[in-house]
C-alpha cells in the first residue's frame, strides 16, 4: 500500500499501545485489529479501501475513539485512524463552518464561543465530531437546538467503491439520510463536515442542588413529575454518585446547564429549580452561575476522569415511575465507586421534521457508567451496568447509540422502518460489506 500517511501493523513493535491510545475506554480488549492506518489525504484513503478489498480485509473507522464499546477495534480488521483531519473553517457571515471529524468538539464550541457563535457540542473534551454527529448527538442547548446532527448540511465522504463524493439532502440523499443516525453502523468515511451555525446564547451558565441519598425518592419523584414542564433552555440532568461535588458523600447533583437567549428566558428557567418544593432538602445550592463552555467543559470531566476502563449501558424510557423505582433503588445499592456514576436526563422529545436514520428517543433518558482505574478491577465492575440494563430491559423502548454496548448487549438503536432502509442503502453502496458495522444489531 502506497500512502503518505503511517501504517502500524499488528507486527510492529508498540503496536498494541498504539491501539489504547485510540482509546478513551481503556478496558482491555481481546480483539487482533491487522494494522492501523493514518491516512494524510483523501487519496490515501482511497488507496486504503482499494487495498482492503484486494486482500479481502474489512475496514473500521476511529475519529476520536470516545466509543464506550471500542467500536473500532475489531479482529482481522484494517483501522483507518482519522487523527490527521482536524482542521477546521469558520464562516461567520454565512453562520456555516467545515470541520474535520478529528475535530473535538469542544475545541468547536470554545473557538465559536470568542466569534459569538454557536454550535450544539457534546458535553465533554475529547469527544470528536466524527462519531459523535454521526450517532446523533445530544448536545449543550441541544432541547432547543435540537440533535447536532440535525445542524449537518451536508458531509464529504470516500465509499467503499472508493468514490470522493459530496452528500447532502439533494445530492446522494440515501449516503446523507444514513450519516444522520447509524453511529457506528455508517458504511463510508467521512471527512468534512458541514455545519450549520448559530448566535451564541446571551446567557450561559449553571444551577445545581445536590441532595444526600436518604432524599433518593422525593428526588426521583419530583424529577419524573416535573420533566414535561421544564423549559427547553434547560438540559435537566441528575447525577448519581458516591462521591458528590469530587469530595462530599454519596448522593444526587441535580445539575441545570441554562442557554437562554433572553433575560425573561433565562427567568423562567431559573425559576424552575428556585421554586423546586423540594429545594430546601438539597444539602448544597447554587444560584444561576453565569460561565463560559470551558468551566462546563471541566465541571462534566469531573465525572469522565481520563485513563480509566469503562462499562457503560443506556436505556431510553416512558416507564412510570413506580415502574422504575426498583432499578433506581437497585442503582443506588450497587453503584460502584466514583467515576462510576448513573444519570437520569431528561429528554422529552420533539417531534423532529428531519429526515434521518436517527429514529430512537424517549421521555426520559438513563445510563449507567461504571468507571475503575486498575483494569484488574474489570472482574469486578466491568458488567454492573449491563447486568442492570439486561435485568430491567423491560422497561426500556430503545438505547441511544451514544453510551451504546451493542458488543455486550443487543438492544434497539434505531426503528424497525430505519434499521432496513439502513440495511437496503448499505447493500447499496457497500455491497461487498467492507465497512464493519455495530457489534451486533436487533433481529427484524
Ligand atoms: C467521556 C465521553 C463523553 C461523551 N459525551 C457525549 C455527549 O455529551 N453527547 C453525545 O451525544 N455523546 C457523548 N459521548 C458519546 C460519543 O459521542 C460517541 O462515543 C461518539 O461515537 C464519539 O465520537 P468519536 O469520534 O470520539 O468516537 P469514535 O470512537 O472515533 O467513533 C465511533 C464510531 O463512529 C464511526 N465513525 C467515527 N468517525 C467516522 C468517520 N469519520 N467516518 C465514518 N465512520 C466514523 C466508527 O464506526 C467509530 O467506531 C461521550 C463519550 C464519552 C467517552
Amino acid at each position: 500500500m502506497n500512502i503518505q500517511g503511517k501504517i502500524i501493523r499488528n507486527t510492529d513493535r508498540g503496536f498494541d499501545k498504539a491501539v489504547m491510545e485510540t482509546l478513551f475506554n481503556k478496558t482491555p480488549l481481546n480483539r487482533n485489529p491487522l494494522m492501523i492506518v493514518q491516512p494524510e489525504t483523501v487519496e490515501d484513503i482511497i488507496e486504503i479501501i482499494k487495498f482492503a478489498k484486494s486482500e479481502g480485509k474489512k475496514i473500521s473507522i476511529c475519529s476520536g475513539g470516545h466509543s464506550w464499546s471500542a467500536n473500532h477495534i475489531r479482529n482481522d480488521s484494517i483501522l483507518i485512524d482519522l487523527c490527521n483531519f482536524n482542521s477546521y473553517e469558520i464562516n461567520k457571515e454565512a453562520m456555516t463552518a467545515t470541520a474535520g471529524p478529528a475535530l473535538g468538539g469542544s475545541v468547536l464550541l470554545t473557538e465559536l464561543f470568542k466569534q459569538d457563535l454557536f454550535f450544539p457540542a457534546g458535553h465533554c473534551k475529547g469527544v470528536c465530531i466524527g462519531g459523535y454527529l454521526l450517532q446523533g448527538g445530544f448536545a449543550l442547548n441541544g432541547r432547543k437546538l435540537g440533535l447536532a446532527t440535525e445542524s449537518v448540511i451536508g458531509i464529504d465522504v470516500v465509499t467503499a467503491d472508493g468514490e470522493f463524493l459530496h452528500a447532502s439532502e439533494s445530492e446522494n440523499s440515501d449516503l446523507f439520510w444514513a450519516a444522520r443516525g447509524s453511529g457506528g453502523g455508517f458504511f463510508g468515511v467521512v471527512v468534512r463536515f458541514y455545519l450549520k451555525l448559530y448566535p451564541r446564547p446571551k446567557y450561559s451558565g449553571t444551577m445545581m442542588q445536590v441532595f444526600s441519598m436518604k432524599h433518593l425518592e422525593d428526588v426521583y419523584n419530583w424529577a419524573y413529575e416535573i420533566g414535561p414542564s421544564v423549559p427547553e433552555a434547560i438540559e435537566f440532568q441528575m447525577l448519581m454518585t458516591r462521591r458528590t461535588l469530587k469530595f462530599l458523600g454519596a448522593g444526587i447533583e441535580a445539575v441545570a446547564p441554562i442557554f437562554a437567549d433572553s433575560e425573561d428566558e433565562l427567568h423562567e428557567a431559573t425559576k424552575f429549580l428556585e421554586n423546586s418544593p423540594i429545594k430546601n432538602k438539597a444539602y448544597f445550592r447554587t444560584p444561576f452561575i453565569p460561565t463560559g463552555v470551558k468551566i462546563m467543559y471541566r465541571f462534566a470531566m469531573t465525572h469522565y476522569p481520563n485513563n480509566h476502563c469503562w462499562g457503560v449501558d443506556n436505556m431510553w424510557t416512558n416507564a412510570s415511575i413506580k415502574e422504575l423505582k426498583p432499578l433506581i433503588k437497585e442503582i443506588s445499592e450497587t453503584l460502584p465507586p466514583p467515576p462510576s456514576h448513573f444519570l437520569w436526563l431528561n429528554w422529552q422529545p420533539p417531534k423532529r421534521k428531519t429526515e434521518m436514520a436517527f429514529s430512537m428517543e424517549d421521555k426520559i433518558f438513563l445510563s449507567l457508567y461504571g468507571g475503575w482505574k486498575n483494569p484488574s478491577n474489570t472482574s469486578k465492575y466491568g458488567t454492573w451496568a449491563t447486568d442492570l440494563m439486561k435485568k430491567y430491559s423491560h422497561l426500556e423502548t430503545g438505547i441511544q447509540l451514544a453510551d451504546e454496548s451493542l458488543h455486550t448487549r443487543t438492544a434497539r438503536f434505531v426503528s424497525d422502518e430505519n434499521l432496513l432502509k439502513l440495511f437496503k442503502i448499505k447493500e447499496k453502496r457497500d455491497s461487498e460489506n467492507i465497512f464493519n458495522e455495530w457489534h451486533t444489531k436487533p433481529k427484524l
